[in-house]
Parts: structure tokens; sequence; C-alpha cells
């Protein structure tokens, strides 16, 4: 039975006995022992799995839980990429993602991650100049380049929540909601996702005003004045709050435009078709 707290812990494979009955996503760098390792365990409560080791044999993952999501997490895009062709058989069973940080060279990484049709997730952080225009390369792609299947996130759903007028902030985009979400580390001890871990969740539940540390990035001057604050909620504030957005903005202002031209087209395309011929 999986418990009403609804919390997702991503743990290593070595806590399982300790999480075991929780919601779970589990880490390894060795696939070809999940499948028994996992074997009794509740598959509903298995969210998914990161595969933390381009190197490794992916193979007996490949028809073992079909349909369970996979990620496969990058530690250096510029050098890793063409380890991705091993990985290709996962897609016929599983939605599977590439995690891939925003360092240098890690375009040619995307496009070939896109191109074999495995969904991306970016690990930005908090840029440099010159890793903006890398990165508004990578949006000029993934809004232009036709071939592009597979959502390049958090491009991706930003597009929609500006299309839609639906945004949700890059917390939630790219699962590192503090309110969902542990991280557990090898040596078990527990911390908020992605770019927070390492922040105990009592201190960051007990900062300032007993907030929740995104909620207080998001209110800080910058943010509070930033047009993009419903589509970002302090992201890029973190962990350097004196970080310069300038270049993310322009990021999110190329994915706003795009937004906005797409909204134009379709009503355009809308009213051509209801005119009489
Ligand atoms: S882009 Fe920068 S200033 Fe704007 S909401 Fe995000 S972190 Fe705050």
């Amino acid at each position: 039975m999986i418990p009403m707290n609804e919390l997702i812990y991503d743990i290593p494979v070595a806590q399982l006995p300790v999480y075991r009955g929780q919601r779970l996503i589990v880490r390894s760098r060795e696939p070809a022992m999940l499948p028994s390792l996992l074997a009794a365990e509740d598959p509903d409560a298995i969210v998914g799995i990161r595969l933390l080791s381009l190197e490794a044999d992916s193979e007996a993952l490949n028809a073992w839980a079909p349909g369970l999501p996979l990620e496969l997490v990058m530690a250096d895009p510029a050098a890793e990429f063409p380890l991705l062709y091993r990985h290709t058989n996962l897609l016929d069973n599983h939605p599977v993602r590439v995690m891939i940080p925003a360092c240098p060279g890690f375009g040619k990484a995307v496009k070939v991650a896109v191109a074999l049709d495995f969904a991306v997730r970016l690990e930005v952080g908090q840029p440099e100049p010159a890793l903006i225009e890398e990165l508004a390369e990578v949006v000029t792609f993934y809004l232009r380049q036709p071939t592009v299947a597979q959502p390049i996130e958090y491009f991706h759903s930003v597009l929609l929540g500006f299309y839609h007028d639906d945004p949700a902030p890059l917390w939630m985009l790219l699962d590192e909601d503090p309110h969902d979400l542990r991280y557990v580390s090898d040596a078990g001890v527990e911390s908020l996702p992605g770019r927070l871990a390492g922040i105990a969740v009592d201190l960051a539940v007990e900062t300032e005003q007993g907030e929740w540390i995104e909620r207080v990035l998001a209110a800080g001057e910058d943010c509070r004045s930033c047009e993009f604050v419903r589509s970002c909620g302090g992201y890029f504030k973190w962990p350097n709050r004196d970080y310069d957005c300038a270049g993310v903005k322009r990021l999110f202002g190329q994915l706003q435009e795009a937004a906005a031209e797409l909204r134009r087209d379709l009503s355009q395309t809308s009213l051509n078709n209801a005119s009489p011929d």
C-alpha cells in the first residue's frame, strides 16, 4: 500500500530496504541488477529509474517493466553523447528522457538525443553569459527545427505555459518541486531535490517566515518585478541570489514570442477556415 503523503523519494538502489513501501525513483549505475533487485517490489511504488552511467549496458531493462519511465543521466555531454546510441532499444518499451547538464558543448548532445527520439531535460543551473548563447541556439533549434518530435525541457513546458496562459514554475517543470520530492544521498541523508539537494527539509521549511525556500526566492526584489516570475518561480536565484537574470530572461522572451506567434498563426488559420469560398 502506497502511503498517503504521496512524497516521491529519489533513492540509490542500496537504500531500497529503508524506503520500501514509499513512492520511489530508483537510481543506479548498474542497470543489469535492477530487474532482480526490484522483482519483489510493488510495481506501482516505483515511479521511475535513473541510470547514472551511460557506459553501462542497459539491455536488461529493454523488456522489463514496460511503460516505466527511465532517465539517462549524462555527466559530460560533449564526451558522452555517442553513448546514447547504445540505449535506443529502451525506447521500444519505455518513455526515456536524457538529463543533460547545460555546460559548454551540450547542444550537440541535445541534437543527438532528440534525433534518436529521446526526450530531454536540461539541467541549467545559473548559466554564464557564454552559455546563454548556446542555450539560445538550442531554443531556436527546438522552436524551428521541424524534425524535433520530443520535448526539450524546460523549453517545451514553458512554451506551453505561455501559449495557454497557464504557466508553472520551473521547480515543477524540471521535477525539482520541494513539496513533492525528496532526494536521498548514497549515505542515506534526506534533503530537498534537484538544485536544492543538500538542503535539509526542516531548514527549507523554517527559512525566514516558515516559507518554503522556492517561495522565498520568488519573493526577492528582482523576482517580484520580473515579468517571467510565474514561469520561473525564482529558479535562477539559487544558489547565488545576486545572479544576473538578463540572459535567462532573454530565453524566456524567445519562448514567449514563439507562443504568441503560434497563437497568431492558429487564429489566422481559424479565420481562413471560417471564410466563405
Ligand atoms: S528570471 Fe530571474 S528575476 Fe525573473 S523570476 Fe526568474 S529568478 Fe527571478
